[in-house]
Parts: C-alpha cells; structure tokens; sequence
C-alpha cells in the first residue's frame, strides 16, 4: 500500500494491493478505530460538505478507509447517499488528477510515485483507444463521449449542441477531465449497496445511525410512496409499457422496471397486478422475481439501475431535458414529485383504472 493507492483508492491496483496485503475488512472495521472514523469523515463530509474531508496522514488508513466508507453507504442504503458519496470521492479524484498534471508543488508534498497522469487514467478506465489526442484538445468517439457525458448536467455537453469531427466528438483538455471525473463518479457508485455480511455490519452500526441522523437532519430523504406512472422517467414508462403490451422483456429490462416499481412502494401483489393488464403475462415468475428483488426470498433488497447501467444495457429511452441533471431514475421520480408539490396527484393505487380493473378481474 503506497500514497498513490492512498490517493486514488478506486483503482484497480489499489483494491489489488489492498487484497495482496490480506486485509481482513472484518477485523478492520471491529480493531482499528483510525479507519472507521477517517470512512465516517469521507461520508458525513460528503453529505454535509460534498467533500471527503482532508486525508489521513497514514497512507493504510487513507486507503483502508475507502472500502470501509462503501461499506457505511451500502449500510446505509439510501440512493442519495450513494449519489452524493460517489460525486465528492469524484470531486476530490479530479481536484488531484489535474493538479498532478499540472502542479509540481503539490506533487513534492506527496512525493512524485503518488501522482496520476491524464494517460494512466485513461488506461485505467479502458479509454486509450476511445480518446485521441489533437492540435486542440482531444477527439472522443461518439458511443464513449455518450456514456460518460449523458450523466453531466450542462446543454452544452448534449450531443445535439456539439460539433463532429469524423464522427468523433473534439473536447477541451478540461472537458476530458470532466469526462474523466464522471468515469471516477460510476467507478465508485459501481454495484452500491453492496451486500454486507452481518459481521461487518453489526460493528459500523453507530457510524451507520451518526449517518442515518445527518440524512434525516438534512431531510434528503424520502420514503417515495407515491405511485404516479404519468411522472416516471421515460425509461420506466417505454419498460412498463412493453410489459403491458405483453412483449418480452430481456432480463435486464425486466429487472430494471420491477426493482423500480418495488422501489416506488409497490407490492409484490400490487406489481403483479399492473403487470396483469396482459392475460398472457407470466404472474408466477413475475411473483418469484420480485419477491427476490424486493429481499423477500434473498438476502438483499436490489435498488433499481442507474442511468449508466441503464445507457449500458439500452434501457435508456427517450431521455429529456430532466434527464441531463439527474443519474439515477429514482431521482428523476423524486424530482417530478418535487416540481408537483402542491398539486393534486391522483395515486395509480387509488386510480378509477385501477378500480375498474379490479371489478373485471
Ligand atoms: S437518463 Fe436515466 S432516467 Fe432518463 S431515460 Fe435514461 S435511464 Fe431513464
């Protein structure tokens, strides 16, 4: 373990080196306070703060404490959280990466072994082939630009508002790194929550609490419970639809659209039901799928894709304007709520569709 892995945790080299040392998460988060507490700080700074706070001066701990803060999140279990955690452990990668390409100051205080070059990352994320380099800037061919650029808010980096040089998108060295940054943000966010044995997770129990109190005092949290298919991101409603047209679904789709409804407050009976509109739905497998997404009969409660798992599997349909701002579905939903606070929203649950549905059944 170095200060460069210290540094850049989330890469590949440094989740090696902290297996080749033999590290027992276990016996980490139950014996080594430094590191508990330095994991809380990343993550209480990263909701109060969007920061990870400054860095442990001992480089096991600064790394060490970067599997343990994944492991508080997945505790944790809120969208949000992982949202927000995965935007500073991205904000504080690219304030690094770029002041090592760029200021020599910074790089003696660390010592030069700890740096990370534009290129490395690049090789890092399996972007060299994808990304070339021109008198200007950089060109990036399109199907990558797409995946890294869709999650970034600003008009400015739609396809539709950029130029084309041979079918490949020109970016500014700075934009490369915000492209960069957004590589880092999936890297983190990547399979959170994970699922977490009982014996890691009942030590963190008072970090996870001091956690859940921070999100609960800054009421970012909401338990959605209102089921309004009109406001669903266009993905969800182009999946739902299918369902209902009685089209088959590949697997991922599938899941994608039940782990969105069980996350919405759904069901199992009441996803049964929407699915049902088509007499040739499968109702026992739609049964036995979600009771597993919704941890009923598996050890975990599966959360609905993001967008880039989404944009990688081709599940993104149709996005929008809201789209740009957002990286998660289940924040799209969350903001159409937000924006019709106030007004009157008819519950699909409560729906005279419904209602009438039932009284054929
Ligand atoms: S950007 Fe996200 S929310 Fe919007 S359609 Fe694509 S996957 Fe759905």
């Amino acid at each position: 373990m170095n200060a460069r892995h210290a540094r850049y945790p989330f890469l590949g080299e440094s989740r090696a080196a902290v297996q080749e040392a033999g590290v027992d998460l276990g016996r980490v988060v139950a014996e080594d306070d430094a590191v508990v507490e330095r994991a809380r700080e990343r993550v209480v700074g990263a909701l109060t703060a969007g920061d990870i706070g400054e860095r442990a001066r001992s480089d096991r701990v600064e790394l060490l404490s970067y599997p343990v803060a994944r492991v508080l999140v997945s505790v944790v279990d809120e969208h949000v959280l992982v949202r927000k955690y995965a935007d500073a452990e991205a904000d504080a990668a690219h304030d690094r990466f770029t002041t090592d390409e760029t200021d020599e100051t910074e790089l003696k205080s660390v010592g030069s072994d700890a740096s990370l070059s534009r290129a490395a990352l690049l090789r890092e994320f399996d972007l060299t082939d994808h990304v070339h380099a021109t008198d200007r800037g950089y060109n990036v061919d399109v199907p990558t630009y797409l995946l890294l650029a869709s999650s970034l808010r600003a008009d400015g980096w739609r396809l539709v508002n950029r130029a084309l040089d041979g079918g490949r998108v020109p970016v500014t060295e700075n934009e490369l790194d915000a492209l960069l940054e957004q590589a880092v943000r999936d890297r983190v966010a990547e399979d959170l929550p994970l699922s977490v044995p009982e014996g890691i997770e009942e030590p963190l129990e008072t970090e996870a609490n001091a956690i859940r109190d921070v999100l609960s005092d800054m009421d970012l949290t909401r338990e959605i419970d209102t089921v309004v298919p009109d406001l669903f991101p266009p993905c969800m409603q182009h999946l739902l639809d299918q369902v209902q047209r009685g089209e088959h679904l590949p697997h991922h789709s599938r899941f994608a659209i039940t782990a969105f409804l069980a996350n919405v407050g759904l069901t199992t009976d009441e996803i049964v039901e929407i699915y049902s509109v088509n007499p040739g739905f499968g109702e026992e497998m739609t049964r036995y799928q979600t009771d597993h997404i919704r941890g009923e009969s598996s050890p975990t409660e599966y959360t609905a894709p993001s967008c880039a798992t989404m944009k990688a599997y081709g599940d993104c349909t149709n996005p929008d304007d809201l789209c740009d701002a957002i990286s998660h579905p289940l924040s799209y939903y969350e903001a159409k709520l937000d924006d019709a606070d106030g007004e009157e929203l008819e519950d699909w649950r409560d729906s005279d569709e419904r209602a009438e549905s039932e009284a054929d059944d």
